[in-house]
């Protein structure tokens, strides 16, 4: 305090009328260019450790990845069902609110929606009956655990020395961002056979290929349907949409987007 007092007084005396305002200003200007200083550090670390894009600020402007270059434009007057089996959840169309259903938790700690429990539990007693050993290897998930996902698999990605940005690009190409995945819904299931192998998961998803339809249920991913649906194959996940939809789903060989008319 002693130091500035004096300061002032000096100004003060070489010129009564600006000294104060100078000291002021000189001041001002000291702060302005430690407030610019800070800022342009805080950008380059930024741009440094993160990238410009976050996946964060992103949800509004899905990324057009090389798998998901379907013809046309995204349909823009798309509006969702009114039937809650028919919701639609992709990079095009976000959840708009979180989940609030009733949850049924099923043998091994997943859980689906209530509504859905029913038809999947008539399947698995018809598939046991047919020797298979199903099992639900994910039902539903919250947004925190998607994004939980999504991030361990940025980082997977920059622990091979991606940068963010480009870990990001890859690790959508696995997991959907938080509020894209439709295992928020509690609609779908991830199936696999309870002893994990590959001859008897793939004896569980020909079965579920051939009649799943009949309870409801869509094989959603399909390998050749990556253009529409925006996801890569994934012979293991099936979407409740019920009987009638899932029938003409199925035999017109098309995909949720296309039958609500929502495909780009
Ligand atoms: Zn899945």
């Amino acid at each position: 305090m002693a130091e500035r007092e004096n300061r002032n007084t000096v100004e003060i005396e070489e010129d009564k009328h600006g000294g104060v305002w100078r000291l002021y200003s000189s001041e001002v200007m000291a702060a302005l260019i430690i407030v610019v200083l800070v800022i342009a550090v805080a950008f380059f670390v930024n741009k440094f450790f993160y990238g410009f894009d976050l996946p964060e600020l992103s949800f509004s402007e899905p990324v057009v990845s090389d798998q998901y270059s379907g013809p046309g434009k995204k349909e823009k007057s798309f509006v969702q069902s009114e039937d809650w089996r028919l919701v639609l959840v992709n990079r095009d169309h976000p959840l708009e609110e979180d989940f609030d259903g009733e949850l049924t938790e099923l043998r091994y700690g997943q859980s689906v929606d209530s509504r859905i429990y029913p038809d999947l539990q008539a399947m698995f007693d018809e598939m046991r009956a047919a020797g298979l050993d199903p099992r639900v290897v994910q039902g539903y998930r919250t947004s925190e655990e998607q994004k939980e996902r999504l991030d361990n698999k940025i980082s997977e990605y920059m622990g091979y020395g991606k940068t963010r940005e480009e870990a990001w690009q890859l690790a959508v190409q696995w997991e959907a961002e938080p509020g894209t995945s439709e295992h928020e819904t509690g609609l779908c299931v991830d199936i696999s056979s309870d002893s994990g192998d590959n001859e008897s998961a793939n004896a569980v998803w020909e079965w579920m290929d051939e009649n799943c339809s009949r309870f409801g249920f869509i094989k959603r991913y399909p390998n050749n349907k990556s253009s529409v649906t925006g996801v890569k194959g994934e012979p293991w996940h099936y979407r409740y949409v019920g009987p009638e939809a899932a029938q003409e789903i199925t035999a017109g060989n098309t995909t949720l987007e296309e039958y609500l008319g929502a495909a780009r």
